[in-house]
């Protein structure tokens, strides 16, 4: 096993899905993706939060292992997000993005996390992803994920980030907005050809396509008819994926990203069920082996 360094926001969510309301719910890129890594590997995780994030919500990924040296406090206001979804639940309209410390925020990667071999530069401003990457001594696998907010406003950065990954996960809406292709498989094309070895596209309920080495892999998404709050579902793939990667700790293509796609899927399936990070809190590892068995009938 091998640790995992993830850069994210780290925040508070309020969330509308014809499920119901949350205000002021724990979320960010960096809470969902380490919880889901946290089930096979260790986690270190930079990032920022304000004054009023409460000790008890560290508390919570803390008390799973996940490493938070690298989670600095600085005065000022929590990152926050608000959102809410219609009856398509594959795609999030934001409300409100509010960076608050995020726009301050300098990360300084702890001594002992700078050799973490997995580093994952989840969803936050490409310019810290840059910084944070800048700051680690030659990881065995990169890999960053966006959001449209970064598409839009630091579009430059992103593609530059892009560049410097080994593996881009990414969902279908925001691949096509960043390529202009509406075509996914012209859409993964143009992204790979910016220059990392793997493209994931998440796809919400229609699953994943993997692309890598001249080839594809392609699954539906476990099927879920209670889809409560999708958001964090790409995180936690990604947590899934990661994680997955980081326990094996072995060569690294095709084959194994394949298997690693399956466990971030089946991994994101959990966090659909609910609003947040209460799934992920909630999950066992019977819980999800027994999904895998169930997963494995269903594509088959
Ligand atoms: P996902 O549904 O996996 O794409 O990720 C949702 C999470 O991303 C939410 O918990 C939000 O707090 C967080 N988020 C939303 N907008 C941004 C942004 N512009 N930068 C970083 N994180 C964001």
């Amino acid at each position: 096993m091998s640790e995992i360094l993830v850069v994210g926001s780290v925040g508070y969510d309020s969330i509308s899905t014809p499920s119901g309301h949350k205000d002021g719910i724990i979320g960010g890129s960096a809470n969902y993706f380490s919880l889901g890594a946290s089930k096979y590997s260790k986690v270190n995780v930079v990032g920022v939060v304000g004054d009023d994030y409460k000790d008890a919500d560290k508390e919570l990924l803390t008390s799973r292992g996940i490493d938070l040296k690298g989670l600095q406090q600085m005065p000022g206001e929590t990152f926050k997000w608000s959102g809410k979804y219609e009856n398509d639940m594959n795609e999030a309209i934001t409300l409100e993005t509010h960076l608050n410390v995020f726009e301050k925020f300098n990360p300084i990667i702890p001594e002992s996390y700078r050799d973490s071999k997995y580093v994952f530069l989840a969803n936050i401003d490409p310019v810290l992803q840059k910084e944070v990457l800048t700051q680690v001594n030659n990881p065995k696998l990169t890999g960053l994920d966006t959001m449209n907010f970064w598409i839009q406003s630091k579009k430059e950065d992103l593609v530059s980030m892009i560049k410097s990954v080994d593996v881009l996960l990414i969902n279908e809406g925001e691949a096509r907005e960043l390529t202009g292709k509406y075509n996914g498989i012209a859409a993964i094309k143009d992204l790979l050809a910016l220059g990392p070895k793997a493209v994931v596209m998440k796809r919400g309920e229609y699953g994943f396509v993997l692309y890598c080495e001249n080839k594809y892999f392609i699954l539906p998404a476990f099927p879920i008819d209670n889809v409560v709050d999708p958001t964090g579902a790409g995180d936690t793939f990604a947590g899934g994926f990661f994680g997955y990667l980081s326990k094996i700790d072995d060569e690294l293509g095709f084959e194994h990203y394949k298997q690693a796609c399956v466990h971030g899927c089946l991994l994101a399936s959990f966090t659909v069920q609910d609003f947040g990070i209460q799934p992920l809190l909630d999950l066992s590892w019977t819980d999800l082996e027994k999904r895998q068995s169930e997963y494995r009938s269903v594509i088959q």
